[in-house]
């Protein structure tokens, strides 16, 4: 293997040398699971040298006039890691920590997030490093419709579709989605997902990561010969996905034992009522002072007695430092990378059945195409429509990555990274190499 191969993309942005030697690097994280199921896969060294790259990665400076007058620049990255079984499909972040490596990882994870569930998109992801907590809603329109006029060339429903992610939302999304159709001449919805419903985006796509993951967690359960009735789940991260994941879980009959958020967590052994956490974080913002329970920290949430453990905050806090003490019987990474390499060999070893980030959190992408679908074909589904395909696409994808976990032996982390690179290698020897 040529030296080069074993490096990351280069950190143009931000050079960080202790992060990239560190358990918790994104795209070391990323590679290590890539590397493993290649090796299984026996990955020709041809099509294994085309998927450790990325294809494309853009980096834009975006002159901003600020509020005040002033003119400031920032740095923009969108990165296409892999377009060979349809348009790039991820999301848009807009943090201060945005890096080209992180970005690069996150494109890679959503190639093969979109083949595991095979769905006919690749990968991509982008990203602005600004502070958008500090800056006006002007300023941010601003930024956004440039940074999209920076990157417009790879944009387009047949090429690349963001969506929202970390500090964008809807209103990001409506502004892209106007600036691309600006630039047309003509009104493309198909652009972006994540949009209003009012303009072109899917019902059920707010609940549909949450939705995902309370349909492969009844998978899993069932796996194991569990009942779904009276199974105890700890969830951590109780925003979007945590909280809906939760109260699909609780109306099959699931017992929450404990949630949390940032502020901190909440246990309470005879079950907690979803919605009423969830109407309490409506009113108060977070769950801070929460009172039906006793108060815990999110790492003792994390290694709580319960069933089920749904990560669905941050990445990186299943680590060779807590492994060990995890009680749960399975966990269902809501979140993007919550388990580091490291602590996927601990859970191993304690027999932790884990259904893997690319698979468990799928369910967001699926309607995502969903929506795109709808937007190319002009009609509309019903949110009972998006929510039975949705059903049928992640039953039949847990079912795919268990299968052949079962055959080859492996976990359901190398089966998923297995099923989903076989995919996409298979497209790329279908295709051939252009010259
Ligand atoms: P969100 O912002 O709606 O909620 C995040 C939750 O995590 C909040 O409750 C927040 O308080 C909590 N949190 C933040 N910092 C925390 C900390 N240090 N400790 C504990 N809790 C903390 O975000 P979301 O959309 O629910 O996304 C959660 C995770 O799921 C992310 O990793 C995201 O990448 C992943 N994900 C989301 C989607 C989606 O469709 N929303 C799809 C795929 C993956």
């Amino acid at each position: 293997m040529a030296p080069d191969l074993l490096l990351p993309t280069h950190s143009i942005v931000r050079p960080d040398k202790d992060r990239f030697l560190s358990e918790e690097n994104p795209f070391e994280a990323m590679m290590s699971r890539f590397d493993r199921a290649a090796e299984l896969l026996d990955l020709e060294p041809g099509i294994y040298k085309v998927l450790r790259k990325p294809e494309k990665q853009i980096i834009t400076h975006s002159p901003v006039m600020m509020d005040n007058g002033d003119i400031e620049v920032f740095t923009g990255i969108r990165v296409l890691y892999n377009t060979s079984r349809g348009p790039a499909k991820g999301g848009i972040r807009f943090d201060l920590n945005v890096t080209l490596d992180e970005v690069t990882a996150l494109a890679a994870w959503m190639t093969w997030k979109c083949a595991v569930v095979n769905i006919p998109f690749g990968g991509a992801k982008g990203g602005v490093i600004c502070d958008p907590l500090k800056m006006s809603a002007a300023e941010l329109e601003r930024l956004t419709r440039r940074y999209t006029a920076s990157i417009i060339s790879t944009l387009g429903p047949d090429s690349d579709v963001p969506a929202p992610d970390v500090n964008t939302n809807e209103r990001v999304m409506a502004w892209i989605m106007d600036t691309y159709s600006m630039r047309m001449g003509h009104t493309v919805t198909a652009v972006v997902t994540g949009k209003p419903v009012e303009m072109g985006g899917s019902l059920g796509r707010r609940e549909a990561t949450g939705r995902g993951c309370s349909i492969v967690t009844k998978g899993a359960l069932a796996h194991l010969g569990m009942d779904v009735k009276g199974a105890t789940v700890a969830v951590q991260g109780f925003g979007n996905v945590g909280s809906i994941g939760a109260q699909l879980l609780q109306r099959e009959g699931c017992k929450i034992i404990a949630i949390s958020d940032r502020t901190g967590g909440i246990h309470n052994k005879a079950g907690i009522d979803v919605d009423d956490a969830i109407a309490w974080i409506a009113k108060n913002k977070t769950l801070e002072g929460y009172p039906k329970g006793d108060k815990i920290t999110n790492d003792e949430l994390l290694t709580a007695e319960c069933d089920v453990l749904l990560p669905a905050a941050l990445e990186n806090v299943i680590t060779k430092k807590n492994a060990a003490k995890i009680r749960a019987k399975i966990i269902c990474e809501g979140a993007n990378g919550p388990t580091t390499p490291a602590a996927d060999t601990i859970l191993d070893e304690k027999g932790v059945f884990v259904v893997p980030d690319i698979l468990a959190n799928a369910g967001g992408v699926t309607v995502s195409y969903f929506e795109w679908v709808q937007d190319r074909g002009g009609y509309f589904w019903t949110e009972k429509v998006v929510n039975e395909r949705l059903t049928e696409i992640m039953q039949h994808s847990f079912k795919a990555v268990l299968d052949l976990s079962k055959q080859h032996k492996v976990n359901m982390r190398t089966a998923a990274y297995m099923l989903s690179i076989s995919r996409v290698a298979t497209v790329h020897r279908l295709r051939g190499i252009y010259a």
